[in-house]
């Protein structure tokens, strides 16, 4: 008996030469497929940026497999949607398996299973080995809990995997988590001198692509001319290396520091490599623990690190999968504002809203601090409807893929699953940004005015966002501390602060 066609679909953020998928693979008798679908572009406003790199890693990656003699069927710049293009192949070359590794996205995957149900195929879906957790592992780990947190999963992360934790299950250095570290600004003449980032000038693939973006896109927000990331394995494995020997040292101390004209600080910027599989969290573990011992770097640093990959991220693909669809729907507050224009452009005169968006339109990239508590605070603190906001994160983020994307967005950032998985609101009021940045010189706003005219809009709306929710911060051991303060505040300022905050969402475009 002939051994069936399978046909092996690569999406663009699956792009590992040992993908569970390509297990077993035969070139004689399979056959490999992937689609740029336009479809991936346009349904979110993507960044020009985030568009090139897809394009770029993806027809970087097929190079590789043509030079690997695989028979693969790329099928460029399509304009239907990815699951119609499979469809119309799957037809064309009677094939009756499919094999992929499970999709990132939970639409996608609906998609895929659907079709597969529809054409009679079958298909082997496979467990995504980019992350440490199985989504099986993290379901029993959620069964009879209570509350979802992160430093529970992630102590047992560091136990399962013996990362940081002696011969008796013991963290390093007698503590899980050095977070109370990692807070600090920067010095007040700014932050010195900071290693630069890796950086790929385009080849001539990749400039191919940004004059193809540029060109069929060219209404999208954002930037190419600033375009160096990397997009191949080769790339992502120069910046990994890069990271750990020069800028990995200053890492955790400055993890939250914001300055101006800093757009990367001390941060890895290896989100995109990871999300598109260009390397595995295993050896980006793997390179901190080597470069710890190598330089002698700070723990609190190297475990800070860790933590956000070995924590957060298998975290939030955890919480993602065990919530969707409901995830993308939760709206705790029913918010409904519109999002403002300016998120597009970065025409605002507050200048920590102007400096953060700048940058993500420039690069595409901002960091996670400037994600969630200059960004993802304003949003929230202004009452935008959550699915605007994530829709937002999930276009101008050269890493923006919905399973880190949505649990970041609107499970932290905007409280939108009300405490699913964190323990209170992120809310700050514009004293936390001067505190954390030199944003607030620039600004013509002032961060300790709470209504008026140079008040500072992120501190009236805090305000305002706190007396509104006087209850539930009330009832919250960690969040009683702001409504304590907030009841300092005289009930003449308070009626002023919340007659300001109308004006401001009145004006919502004009500030
Ligand atoms: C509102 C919001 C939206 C976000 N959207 C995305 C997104 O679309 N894609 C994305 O990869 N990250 C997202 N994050 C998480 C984080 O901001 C980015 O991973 C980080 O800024 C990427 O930059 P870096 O590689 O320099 O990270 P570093 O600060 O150097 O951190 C190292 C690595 O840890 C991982 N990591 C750190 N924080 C998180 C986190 N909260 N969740 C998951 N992984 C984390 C990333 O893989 C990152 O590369 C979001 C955070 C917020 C608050
Ligand atoms: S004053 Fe307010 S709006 Fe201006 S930079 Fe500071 S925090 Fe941002």
């Amino acid at each position: 008996m002939s051994k069936p066609k399978k046909l092996i679909l690569i999406l663009g953020d699956q792009l590992d030469l040992q993908s569970s998928a390509l297990s077993g693979f035969d070139a004689k008798v399979d056959q490999i497929i992937m689609i740029e679908s336009a479809h991936e572009a346009n349904y979110v406003w993507s960044h020009k940026a985030r568009i090139a790199l897809f394009l770029s890693a993806m027809r970087h990656f097929a190079k590789a497999l043509e030079d690997l003699k695989y028979p693969l069927t790329y099928v460029k710049e399509s304009t239907e949607s990815l699951v119609d293009e499979l469809r119309k192949h799957v037809l064309k070359k009677k094939i009756t398996h499919l094999i992929c590794v499970e999709p990132g996205e939970w639409r996608l995957k609906q998609a895929i299973e659907t079709l597969a149900t529809d054409l009679d195929l079958s298909l082997d879906m496979r467990e995504d080995e980019h992350f440490f957790c199985s989504r099986q592992t993290f379901l029993d780990w959620t069964a009879n809990k209570k509350e979802l947190r992160l430093e529970y999963f992630y102590r047992l992360m560091r136990k399962t995997y013996g990362i940081l934790v002696d011969a008796e299950g013991n963290p390093e250095g007698g503590q899980w988590n050095f977070d109370r570290d990692n807070r600090k600004p920067y010095p007040k003449k700014g932050p010195g001198i900071i290693e630069p980032p890796a950086a790929f000038e385009p080849d001539e693939l990749t400039q191919e692509v940004l004059a193809y973006v540029g060109k069929t896109y060219h209404s999208h927000p954002g930037s190419l001319e600033h375009f160096q990331w990397a997009v191949t394995r080769k790339h992502a494995l120069e910046a990994l290396h890069y990271f750990m020997e020069y800028r990995l040292r200053n890492f955790g101390i400055y993890e939250d520091a914001m300055w101006t004209e800093t757009p990367f600080g001390w941060h890895s910027m290896l989100s995109s490599a990871l999300n598109l599989k260009l390397l595995n969290p295993r050896e980006v573990i793997d390179a901190a623990l080597v470069s710890w011992k190598k330089h002698d770097l700070d723990l609190s640093t190297v475990e800070g690190f860790i933590r956000q990959i070995l924590g957060w991220r298998e975290f939030v693909r955890g919480m993602y999968y065990l919530d969707m669809p409901q995830m993308a729907q939760d709206n705790y507050y029913r918010h409904e504002r519109a999002l403002p224009k300016w998120y597009w452009t970065g025409n605002t005169k507050m200048a920590c809203m102007k400096d953060a968006i700048g940058q993500t339109l420039k690069y595409g990239y901002a960091h996670h601090i400037q994600r969630l508590m200059v960004t993802g605070n304003f949003a929230l603190l202004a009452e935008i409807l959550p699915s605007e906001v994530c829709d937002w994160y999930l276009a101008v983020y050269i890493d923006a893929i919905e399973w880190v994307e949505l649990p970041n967005t609107a499970g932290m950032a905007l409280f939108a699953s009300g405490g699913r998985f964190t323990s209170k609101p992120y809310v700050a009021s514009g004293a936390y940004i001067k505190r954390m940045s030199n944003y607030c010189n620039s600004c013509q706003y002032k961060p300790d005015i709470r209504f008026g005219e140079t008040a500072c809009p992120i501190t009236t709306l805090y305000w305002n966002f706190l007396m509104k929710h006087r209850t539930q911060f009330d009832a919250n051991p960690r969040t009683r501390l702001m409504t304590a303060n907030l009841n300092k505040i005289s009930a003449e300022d308070q009626t002023a602060i919340a007659l300001h905050a109308q004006a401001i969402f009145q004006h919502i475009e004009e500030i």
